[in-house]
């Protein structure tokens, strides 16, 4: 396979753009050679600059659970857009994806519409403070909340896998609110509660990890009960989760109640769009109906709530199932291509999140993500590239399913993973 037009974009791209990309893990510096630039994709595929077609398991990070340019989505975002494409002014589409989400989502009884999940999480931070007068933000170590300042401490995604404990221009302050816990420590979260009496305004958490690789909580029961004693707001964090685990995201799986909710990605079906939503009490404290400030040029933008309905309205319990499906066979795949090749690795499941890990040990948490032969993964995902299989370009994150993949994707899949097992075999230690 050539990139030859890749690495002229790449090149011509680093110019003009920081480091060539608009999001970091785009750029693939944990795994080394020339991202690919991509010009189509549709259903399953993705093709790049090069002619090169490619069995797409990142799914733009999980939006496109349907698959590329699904005809009901690109047909809904074709009307909206011959109507205008913003109008500063409240939409009757809002009402519906507002009301899609609440119906799915039983915790959620009103909903903002924001731009980026990042915003999401910002705004419900903000609401939760204002809402209990308090400053502090408890969050867990591996889980990524968006590029929030104050949550970016030890954050997964790409910021593990640049290997920054932090960001530069975070203040002390913004970074010193926060208080980052390993994830399914509840014993941690007792003792942060107990050290910081009335301090602690919420708790954030991924609903299930995806962000350092997929980790499915146990704890998300028990910080419900430490936040509804010690009277913080609890914040699930469903922008990777929601919609896609399930009809109602993780809350669908496990009914633990969050207080506030984060939604993203699958909910705009590919166009900037997302949103935070929860109990009426606190939701009411949003401006204009409260003092908490928040608001947005382009929120709640028709086309892209277009494009979320149209996704949600096509996501049946039949793409559910399917995309199970997909998932539970990329698994058995790893698992067979990895045992054959004598590799140590954990194949780990959030819902239909997939994760291939290289280490004997069950993964709960950050340090058990770091402590995996990551170094084993850049030639296990080039011999993948090589053949056709786009998977995502980093150890520390989840692989995403979608419901159109066939018999077909998965037998150029089950051709590449025995190449890319035994190219993570003969991968020699980098530390
Ligand atoms: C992707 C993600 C975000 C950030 O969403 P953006 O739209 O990239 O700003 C926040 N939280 C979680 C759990 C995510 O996976």
């Amino acid at each position: 396979m050539t990139a030859t037009r890749s690495q002229a974009l790449f090149e011509r791209a680093a110019a003009v753009i920081p480091g060539g990309v608009n999001s970091p893990v785009r750029a693939f510096h944990s795994v080394g050679g020339t991202p690919r630039f991509m010009v189509r994709g549709e259903g399953p595929h993705l093709w790049d600059a090069d002619g090169n077609r490619y069995v797409d398991l990142v799914s733009s990070w999980g939006p496109m659970i349907l698959g590329h340019a699904h005809p009901d989505v690109v047909h809904a975002v074709r009307e909206a857009a011959v109507h205008g494409l913003s109008f500063g002014t409240p939409t009757e589409g809002e009402i519906e994806l507002a009301e899609e989400i609440i119906d799915r989502v039983a915790p959620v009884h009103q909903v903002r519409l924001v731009n980026s999940g990042t915003e999401a999480t910002m705004s419900a931070i903000r609401l939760a403070r204002g809402f209990t007068g308090r400053r502090k933000v408890v969050k867990f170590a591996g889980c990524y909340h968006g590029h929030v300042d104050a949550l970016l401490a030890q954050a997964g995604s790409g910021v593990a896998t640049l290997g920054l404990p932090t960001s530069p221009g975070v203040t002390g302050a913004q970074a010193a609110d926060t208080l980052v816990l390993p994830y399914n420590d509840v014993e941690a979260v007792k003792r942060a509660f107990a050290e910081n009496p009335d301090e602690i305004a919420c708790v954030i958490t991924e609903a299930a990890a995806g962000n350092m690789g997929a980790i499915a909580p146990r704890h998300n029961a028990e910080l419900k009960q430490l936040c509804r004693d010690n009277g913080a707001l609890l914040i699930m964090d469903e922008v990777m989760t929601g919609f896609r685990v399930s009809r109602a995201g993780w809350y669908g799986l496990e009914n633990v109640e969050g207080d506030l909710y984060t939604f993203g990605k699958v909910m705009s079906g590919g166009l900037p769009a997302a949103a935070f939503g929860g109990r009426s009490d606190v939701m009411g404290k949003l401006a204009p109906s409260g003092p908490v400030y928040q608001a947005g040029t382009l929120s709640g933008n028709p086309v892209a709530v277009a494009a979320g309905l149209a996704t949600l309205r096509a996501a049946t319990d039949d793409v559910y199932r399917t995309l199970d499906a997909n998932a539970t066979r990329l698994g058995a795949l790893f698992t067979a291509a990895l045992t054959e090749a004598g590799v140590a690795h954990r194949v780990q499941f959030a819902g239909n999140l997939v994760s291939v890990f290289f280490t004997d040990a069950e993964v709960t948490d950050y340090a058990g993500a770091q402590a995996a032969q990551t170094w084993r993964f850049p030639p296990f995902f080039h011999a993948l590239l090589e053949r056709g299989v786009y998977a995502p370009p980093s150890a520390f994150e989840a692989w995403f399913v979608n419901a159109a993949m066939t018999e077909a994707d998965f037998e150029v899949i089950a051709d590449a993973l025995p190449h890319a097992a035994r190219a993570a075999a003969a991968a020699e230690a980098t530390k």
